[in-house]
């Protein structure tokens, strides 16, 4: 027995399915997750002391690489100083104004601690300012998990929400909307129908919760469009997407601007953060300025502020998205040449520093349905021999993978000559 092995049936003993975020459990893989134990740049280590190549970079937000120097410094000299006060700190403002100058248009932040958390308060903030309750959202986009996004598609272009967990009262996913994601034609539909009580549209502008999917050309423009047209609140949830695919998000990448911006992880620099903001004309009907309620004890905590500045900080260096994009791309891209050099059909899709492969015919995935068709069973097997040759890759077909500064030319290169290996393998299935 390895290891990880002993500590995965340890663990759900006493933790539900052994992990505190279900997709660790490696359900969509099979087999045995691995209990890390250490990170250090391009690298994590197991239980068993196996090294693997990481492209989890813990689900987005190491751009930087694992244990950065200066972000672990900056925890460590503000630990000192305690870890929680409840009351305002300087390194607060210095947060706001740092994500106000890397986001321009976001003119008001408010801290939170998780994604969730900023999805969740920037979709009541677009029901209470506008005072109309339905929300419109994509297949396949993931928000985290708060009721009203916690809804999927069913059949049709326009579907008035179904839950999908038991525990979301229908009554809640009803005011959920369901369009197909890069169809705008939906989306003016779904108006059409309902002009006057859609609050907002929230979207993921690059989606990388159904493997990797970029915007096709004039999707964001147009949902800007709409949202004008009828008085709704665009939100981009760009907790994956800010300061990844271009120091200044999705936004600053594709040219369109959204009313409201969700930020997680990255802006905490690997510490529990989350933030939202956007014009200061609707964020300021927040508590205490205005009266639709948001809060939280260990919001702006004073490590995590002192992480993510330090985070944040080192994404200005000239030069760094050029050879981050550079190497993503040549990762992308390389897999797919040694994968059609095997027999194995394949396309990638690449936004800055995500990118995604999918094992199908087509050669070109734009939405939800598409994703889904792809060959799990190759996946399944490609996975697992990336696993055993060192190379850590998200274990399910609709994730996004992560390139950081860490992954140089050099690990890269290591990444497909591994992969060279397990194609052939996975070619004689
Ligand atoms: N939005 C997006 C786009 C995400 O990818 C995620 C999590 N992966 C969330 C929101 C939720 O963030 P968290 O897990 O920090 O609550």
């Amino acid at each position: 027995m390895t290891k990880s092995e002993e500590l995965f049936a340890r663990a759900q003993k006493t933790i539900p399915g052994g992990v505190n975020s279900p997709v660790r459990a490696f359900k969509a893989v099979g087999g045995t997750p691995r209990f890390i134990t250490k990170a250090d740049g391009p690298y994590i280590w197991d239980a068993d002391g196996h090294r693997y190549i990481d492209y989890i970079q813990s689900w987005g937000p190491m751009v930087l690489g694992h244990n950065n120097e200066k972000i672990r410094n900056a925890v460590i000299t503000a630990s000192y100083e305690g870890l929680s006060f409840g009351a305002p700190t300087e390194a607060e403002i210095h947060m706001a104004e740092k994500v106000s100058q890397l986001v321009p248009s976001m003119e008001m932040v408010r801290m939170v601690n998780s994604g969730t958390e900023a999805t969740m308060s920037a979709i009541r903030l677009a029901r209470g300012y506008t005072s109309r309750n339905k929300i419109l959202k994509f297949e396949g986009c993931y928000h985290g998990h708060a009721d009203s996004l916690l809804v999927k598609a069913g059949s049709g272009a326009l579907t008035l929400g179904v839950p999908s967990s038991p525990g979301v009262p229908d009554d809640f996913a009803k005011h959920t909307i369901t369009v197909e994601f890069n169809n705008l034609e939906s989306v003016k539909q779904a108006f059409a129908e309902c002009p006057d009580d859609i609050s907002c549209i929230i979207v993921e502008p690059v989606a990388g919760n159904m493997n990797c999917i970029p915007p096709v050309e004039g999707f964001l423009e147009g949902l800007r469009e709409v949202c004008d047209e009828y008085g709704a609140v665009l939100i981009f949830d760009e907790v994956m997407t800010g300061f990844r695919v271009s120091r200044g998000g999705a936004q600053e990448r594709f040219g369109v601007t959204p009313d409201l911006t969700c930020l997680g992880k990255v802006i905490g620099g690997g510490m529990p953060v989350g933030c939202f903001g956007g014009k200061a004309k609707i964020i300021t009907h927040i508590a205490p300025t205005g009266p639709i309620y948001q809060a939280g004890t260990l919001s702006g905590n004073p490590v995590a502020m002192a992480a993510g500045l330090a985070a944040l900080n080192q994404l200005e260096e000239p030069d760094l998205y050029t050879s981050i994009f550079s190497n993503t791309q040549a990762l992308a891209e390389g897999l797919t040449k040694l994968a059609h050099k095997h027999g194995i059909p394949m396309t990638y899709n690449v936004a800055g520093s995500m990118f995604g492969i999918f094992f199908t015919e087509a050669e070109k995935v734009t939405n939800y349905q598409q994703a889904i068709s792809c060959n799990n069973e190759q996946f399944k097997a490609f996975y697992h021999g990336m696993l055993e040759a060192g190379v850590y890759l998200a274990p399910a077909i609709f994730e996004a993978g992560f390139v950081s500064k860490a992954h140089t030319a050099e690990i890269i290169d290591a990444t497909l000559a591994a992969a060279d290996k397990v194609f052939a393998d996975v070619a004689h299935l």
